[in-house]
């Protein structure tokens, strides 16, 4: 049976980019027949790919020439401290809006290295919202913002207004819409909710931002030595990078983010839509705020959780329950997920309402 996968991340792939992964990962006519597990970084075939995969991240996002792109390992989760110890000088400040668990832990890590303030926060409905109208400093180093909360289910619509730099972390929504580059200093996403596997992370960062902290930065955490070297200072992780670049590829050919965009906002309203209409459904956020990524939404008999997840289980819908500090259930719905999976689970949803309503 043809699987629907809603997991959260690692994600969903597309067809075309796993297949040539996979045959990449038998053997590479480029290379004689090697794998490309078994194949030098410093190869001509890899460098390449490395090079375009980096010019692909401009091109699909509109960076111009005054932005550098690395592919680093460490995890989405090592920017919450690389970015504070590269940029913020310990007598400066930054300032946090805390939308749930990833933008916590970023303050927790920023804390080390300057002065951090949380400037708004959606603790008090558990992160079901996202902050608006608050006041902004305008002595900051910058402003740390999560576009996409993948875990509460919510997305930033709009940038707040102010001139302070913005350093935001798109793991959960990277590519997936057109983005203001003139807003930001530093944008960081781990590569595998909506662009490859685990293993690889893209961080972007403004020319002319680096080298001005009176910090001794180790060498590996240190973002001018990746940068001067193309990401390639010490053995990068060559087949996670492999992937995203076919996944930039194939971006590209569909139409770039742009298409991605709208194809989203079809497949986002298609399933919100269910959520709305069916008796037996709620959303858990805001509406404005909702997601276009990952949808959460509770039964309102939640004693019936496991008939529905049973029911999913049979029609191949996999990875659809809820993080365990919403409950209920999340449908990660990004870019590679095709409109006819997502049609599958409002099926079901349906077919749940016909037997239980
Ligand atoms: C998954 C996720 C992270 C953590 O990513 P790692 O690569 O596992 O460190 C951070 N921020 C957001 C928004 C995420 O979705």
């Amino acid at each position: 049976m043809k699987k629907h996968n809603f997991f959260a991340g690692p994600a969903v792939l597309p067809e075309a980019v796993k297949k040539q992964a996979g045959e990449a990962a038998l053997s590479l006519d480029e290379m004689g027949g090697l794998s490309i597990l078994e194949i030098s970084h410093r190869s001509t075939f890899f460098s390449d790919v490395m090079e375009e995969a980096q010019s692909l991240v401009k091109e699909l996002l509109g960076l111009g020439d005054d932005f550098d792109v690395m592919f680093l390992t460490g995890g989405a989760s090592s920017q919450f401290y690389m970015v504070p110890l590269n940029i913020l000088g310990s007598n400066e400040s930054a300032a946090f809006v805390d939308t749930g668990t990833w933008s916590t832990k970023a303050i927790k890590e920023a804390h080390r290295y300057g002065n951090i303030s949380i400037i708004a926060d959606s603790k008090d409905k558990n992160f079901s919202y996202i902050p608006k109208d608050y006041d902004i400093p305008t002595d900051l180093r910058y402003l740390h913002l999560t576009s996409n909360n993948t875990i509460y289910g919510t997305q930033l619509k709009s940038l707040p207004e102010t001139n302070v730099p913005i350093v935001c972390d798109m793991s959960s929504d990277i590519f997936s819409r057109k983005i203001d580059p003139s807003r930001y200093d530093i944008i960081y996403a781990g590569a595998q909710k909506n662009l490859g596997p685990a293993g690889t992370t893209i961080v972007i960062t403004r020319k002319g931002i680096l080298g001005k902290t009176d910090r001794d930065i180790p060498t590996m955490l240190d973002y001018q030595t990746h940068i001067n070297k193309g990401s390639m200072f010490n053995t990068p992780p060559v087949y996670p990078v492999y992937v995203c670049y076919l996944t930039l590829k194939w971006l590209k050919e569909l139409g770039g983010v742009e298409n991605m965009a709208e194809k989203n906002h079809e497949k986002g309203h298609l399933l919100y839509d269910e959520i709305d209409r069916n008796p037996c459904f709620e959303g858990t956020v805001n509406k404005e705020d909702r997601s276009l990524m990952n949808a959460c939404f509770l039964l309102k008999d939640s004693s019936k959780d496991d008939i529905f997840l049973k029911m999913c289980d049979d029609a191949g819908i996999m990875g659809i329950k809820g993080h365990r500090s919403v409950g209920g259930f999340r449908a990660s719905i990004y870019n590679a997920l095709s409109k006819e999976s997502v049609q599958v689970l409002v099926d079901v949803m349906k077919a749940f309402e016909a037997k239980n309503g």
